[in-house]
């Protein structure tokens, strides 16, 4: 039977829960442990599909086509596992699926009530078998939260059931540094710590994020109030890059803390791959500027995997990747000229599709390492195809309706696939021997994440390779491309899938690592 670890929050969101509990499983890792990770949301949506990447960052996909959280990003590059649809959990799916049970007459004309019925459903999702030692889950939002109620109560139930040795109670808080003072205030922690408690659960372990580190005085007054030993406070320092909190965990015996509680034997653990991370962020290194042609800039998250997949590619690379954020709907030719290499992420609408193109028009004029990710790849098409093969009324279907659909929906795509609307999840896709995709990835057949709804049109194919661009990747069937490239380009390369949520932080993405080495060069 697996072990569970639950991650909650309180007295504020966005203290870094997700990377929290990403960083126990690392330490559980490093001591040889499996581990698998759940994300519980107590939000209504069914999932955060439609949510705005700017109220809550990157919508990530799962190989399995589910649209998550980016808290599963951080699980799968921490810990190099792969998550599924039933790791991403909402509220809305919760209520969604025992509503549509009491309507097939499930539970035989029962009442049907919060507890049992809501909380049995929370658990089998808890409970579902993963075959791993561990499994930590995270509970969005904040202790306190109306919403979130009823998950509280229900993992309050799951350590009944299971036994209270086979689940630790990991709670985050923050203390505030009241600078007039010189003081670090431990009673917003206390307070949540309580209120977590009314709910009847007693924490096992405290984070406590803080600007530096907790003295030992403070750390059991803290244990006093909360019931704990001083030693099962640990300080959360703010540090300047989400790696380091692994190392942070160790240096204070967080290991310890759950062997003890676990019984498992005490273990010192491997941290060399975050060490190597580590000592990367604190190298003396040259910078190579990416810039990126976007318009999800105002909310850090909103690119998350993306800048995580240039990063990881620094690091094999041996570079600092500054990412320059350029406006699509304000980018000038100007905005170029301190760049190493120029990258066109995923995007919907046609806010700023204009500037895009130009950007991938710039790339290819100036010979400057292109990637094109999604939208990236189908604005590089319709320049192309506008400006090369000489028709300017090339465009996709979802921003103009009378003109050359070199991007379109392709009606002959099977709908039921695509998830309703989208073509979500990993599709294989075979790569052209002999071309710079295939150099790449040192293989012909490959498996990246789709979520986009248009499609390079394969009527244009012949037009587009005629003139110099090569569709490089294309699906099993042969109806859908997947990768362009310019061979006459120093590097132009695009996929119609998204590359970097699949990167990791150990080994970087094929695609971006070549993509960083060609700027590199530059
Ligand atoms: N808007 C484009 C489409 O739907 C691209 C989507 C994306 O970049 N993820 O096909």
């Amino acid at each position: 039977m697996s072990k569970y670890i639950f991650v909650t929050g309180g007295v504020v969101s966005s203290l870094g829960k997700g990377v929290s509990a990403a960083s126990l499983g690392a330490l559980l890792q490093s001591r040889g442990y499996t581990v698998h990770a759940r994300k519980f949301d107590p939000y209504l949506n069914i999932d955060p599909g439609t949510m705005s990447p700017l109220q809550h960052g990157e919508v990530y996909v799962t190989n399995d086509g589910f649209e998550t959280d980016l808290d599963l990003g951080y699980y799968e590059r921490y810990l190099g596992i792969k998550l599924s649809r039933n790791d991403s959990v909402s509220g809305g799916r919760i209520y969604w699926d025992v509503l549509n049970a009491e309507r097939r007459g499930d539970y035989l004309g029962n009442t049907v009530q919060m507890i049992p019925h809501v909380t049995n459903k929370i658990k089998e999702y808890i409970g579902a078998p993963t075959g791993t030692d561990f499994v930590i889950c995270e509970i969005g939002g904040t202790v306190g939260d109306i919403e979130g109620k009823i998950f509280l109560e229900s993992i309050r139930q799951f350590a009944n059931d299971v036994g209270r040795r086979n689940v630790l109670f990991s709670h985050l808080t923050l203390a505030p540094y009241l600078e007039q003072s010189g003081e670090l205030k431990t009673k917003p922690t206390q307070m949540s710590v309580r209120n977590l408690l009314e709910n009847g659960i007693q924490a096992d372990v405290l984070f406590v994020r803080s600007p530096r580190m907790l003295t030992d005085d403070e750390r059991a007054k803290i244990g006093m109030f909360c019931n704990l030993p001083a030693k099962n406070v640990i300080t959360s320092m703010n540090v300047d890059n989400i790696y380091k909190i692994p190392l942070v965990y160790d240096a204070q015996h967080v290991f310890d803390i759950m062997a003890e509680h676990f019984g498992l034997p005490n273990a010192a653990g491997d941290m060399s791959k975050i060490q190597k991370i580590e000592h990367h962020l604190n190298a003396d290194l040259p910078t190579c500027t990416i810039g990126m042609v976007g318009k999800y800039f105002d909310i850090a998250d909103a690119y998350k995997s993306l800048n995580e997949a240039l990063f990881h590619a620094g690091i094999q690379n041996n570079v600092h990747v500054k990412i320059k954020k350029i406006n699509a709907e304000t980018v000038s030719p100007e905005d170029f000229t301190d760049v190493d290499g120029i990258l066109v992420p995923g995007g919907f609408g046609t806010r700023g599709i204009e500037g895009k193109i130009m950007a991938a028009r710039y790339a290819r004029e100036n010979n400057i390492p292109y990637m094109g990710i999604c939208l990236g790849m189908q604005v590089a098409v319709i320049e192309f195809m506008r400006d090369v093969v000489g028709d300017e009324n090339a465009n996709s279907t979802e921003f103009a309706k009378n003109c050359t659909p070199v991007i379109d929906i392709m009606s002959d795509c099977d709908k039921e696939d695509m998830g309703g609307t989208l073509r979500l999840g990993a599709y294989p896709c075979n790569i052209k021997p002999g071309t710079l995709a295939e150099k790449i990835y040192g293989a012909t057949n490959i498996s990246e994440r789709h979520r986009h709804r248009y499609e390079v049109n394969i009527k244009y194919k012949d037009a587009l390779e005629k003139a110099g661009m090569i569709i490089s990747g294309i699906s099993p069937d042969g109806k859908l491309p997947e990768m362009i490239e310019i061979p006459s380009h120093k590097f132009f390369v695009a996929g119609q899938f998204h590359p970097e949520f699949q990167s990791s932080p150990f080994s970087g993405h094929p695609m971006f690592n070549a993509f960083i080495a060609a700027a590199k060069k530059k």
